[in-house]
């Protein structure tokens, strides 16, 4: 029976609290359906002042709290534990934009408001909030600067931290920090901002964020482009950014593999082009100028990287149809990927030097290793992030052959993550650690930096409260 004094809680604070198993089971599964947890409640407070007494209420009670935005995380961070002792604290209901400061280029908003609307109000003040990933419709401004998101234009305007200047947080105490800062310069101390950020919940509550604007660029080409090799694909990424500058906005790879299971799984799937290639790189280019003015920088950079060999075809967006469609082949392989069946994913970066010779290298080890498998690599090749995923290799297929695919993960795993930290790399370049990479994170990390996280936990949430488990494995010694 739970003794929790929960009509005091719902005094507490206006919204919602979901104490129904059936209104509660939506906010208790994770986005891939891995993880499902369970919980006393879920509240769903409508102010930065409810967030926060709602916080006092699980402080007074010793109640742990799982933050949930939009709950597309992919790392089982907004999940809560199968304990059922957690509160699960949804901020969707934080869904105003306060306001625009056209001059400034910033943007004030409340960690409910989705990434689509965050870009929708940017753009009818005529400015461009960068930020762009496939799950904009439902991630949330307060889980994107949470999990510290990247997406397809870090290239260019950098990740969710690069685009934050300020953040309002509610501590796990319950006291509600000012830090709405839009100052591009600021250096009053330690960085409580960058604290914050991709900090996946388990330091306080991030309730609104000041972000940079953009100016809108007037014109958008994109060119899909075979390359015979990833080591191709990087010089062409330096002869693109010598040539496009700051124009150059995205610079995605994918294999052969992936545009095959694109399209496979995906009916409106057109290839752009005639002639297969072991590798495609998606490029785009924002122009301040017009279409003609874009496409005829685009033309330039691909006659001079097929006089070099750099690339053997191309095909180049003449419309907004046809920009959309080639972003949809890139954007539509996890989708594709899904349908084809279970994959065991890797989310890692590595320095842009080392991006062949770890692809030559892990595939090779992998083909030895696991020869039942096979590779369907892509990703945000400018920003050194690829999605190293592994799938089963063509042929018989059922309940049997998947189970046995599945239990290949752990090995699997181990043998990308060591190759990666050999290379100076990360095992999370964008989905953060959450319960999925956290024990993984602790094997690759000096001691003495895992000594200063659990440091910085200890002292913001002594009681250990918030998103326990997530990020750092529940210290021994720590009690709720
Ligand atoms: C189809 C698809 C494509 C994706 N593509 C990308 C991509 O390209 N790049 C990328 O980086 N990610 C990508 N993701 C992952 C996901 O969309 C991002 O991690 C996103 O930032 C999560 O936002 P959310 O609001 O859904 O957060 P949630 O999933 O609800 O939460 C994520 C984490 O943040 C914490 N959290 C959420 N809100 C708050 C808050 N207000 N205060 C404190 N902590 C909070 C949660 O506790 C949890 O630990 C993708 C996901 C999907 C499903």
């Amino acid at each position: 029976m739970n003794l929790l004094p929960l009509a005091a809680l719902r005094a507490a604070f206006s919204g919602r609290l979901c104490t129904d198993a059936g209104d509660m089971s939506a906010f208790l599964t994770d986005w891939r359906g891995k993880w499902t947890g369970r919980a006393i409640a879920v509240a769903q407070p409508d102010t930065a002042h409810d967030v926060a007494a709602v916080l006092r209420w699980c402080q007074q009670h010793r109640v742990p709290v799982v933050p949930q935005g939009g709950n597309t995380g992919l790392s089982g961070g907004a999940t809560p534990d199968v304990s059922g002792a957690a509160l699960v604290l949804s901020l969707t209901r934080l869904n105003r934009v306060r306001r625009i400061d056209a001059v400034n280029n910033t943007i004030e908003a409340e960690a409910g408001v989705t990434l689509q609307q965050l870009q929708d109000a940017a753009r009818d003040a005529g400015r461009l909030f960068p930020l762009s990933l496939a799950a904009q419709g439902s991630c949330t401004i307060g889980g994107n600067l949470a999990t510290n998101a990247g997406g397809v234009q870090v290239l260019r305007y950098g990740n969710a931290r690069e685009l934050c200047l300020g953040l309002e947080v509610v501590t796990p105490q319950g006291e509600l920090w000012n830090g709405l800062r839009g100052l591009r310069k600021d250096n009053t101390g330690y960085a409580l901002r960058d604290l914050y950020i991709g900090s996946e919940g388990t330091l306080g509550v991030i309730t609104a964020a000041v972000l940079k604007l953009h100016p809108l660029p007037a014109a958008q080409v994109a060119a899909f482009v075979a390359v015979p090799s990833p080591e191709a694909a990087l010089q062409l990424l330096e002869l693109a950014q010598l040539r496009l500058g700051a124009g150059l906005t995205a610079f995605e790879l994918m294999s052969d593999i992936c545009l095959g299971l694109v399209e496979q799984h995906v009916a409106a799937a057109r290839r752009p082009l005639s002639e297969p290639s072991p590798w495609y790189v998606l490029l785009e280019l924002s122009d301040a100028q017009d279409d003609a003015h874009a496409t005829a920088a685009i033309e330039g950079l691909l006659e001079a990287a097929l006089a070099r060999e750099l690339a053997t075809d191309a095909a180049i967006s003449a419309s907004l149809a046809q920009f959309k469609s080639l972003w949809a082949l890139r954007e539509d392989i996890s989708e594709a990927q899904g349908a084809q069946g279970k994959t065991i994913k890797h989310d890692i970066a590595l320095p842009l030097s080392r991006i062949p010779a770890f692809i030559a290298a892990t595939d090779a080890a992998i083909a030895r290793t696991f020869p039942e498998v096979r590779m369907v690599v892509f990703g945000h090749l400018g920003d050194g992030n690829l999605h190293y995923n592994v799938s089963p290799a063509a042929g018989p297929s059922g309940p049997g052959h998947e189970a046995a695919f599945v239990a290949l993960e752990a090995g699997v795993n181990r043998l990308v993550h060591d190759a990666v930290a050999a290379q100076g790399g990360s095992i999370s370049a964008e989905h953060g650690l959450g319960v999925l990479r956290r024990d993984e994170s602790a094997r690759y990390k000096p001691e003495v930096e895992l000594r200063l996280m659990r440091a910085i936990k200890a002292a913001l949430d002594p009681h250990g409260l918030m998103n326990p488990g997530k990020v750092l494995a529940i210290d021994a010694g720590e009690s709720t």
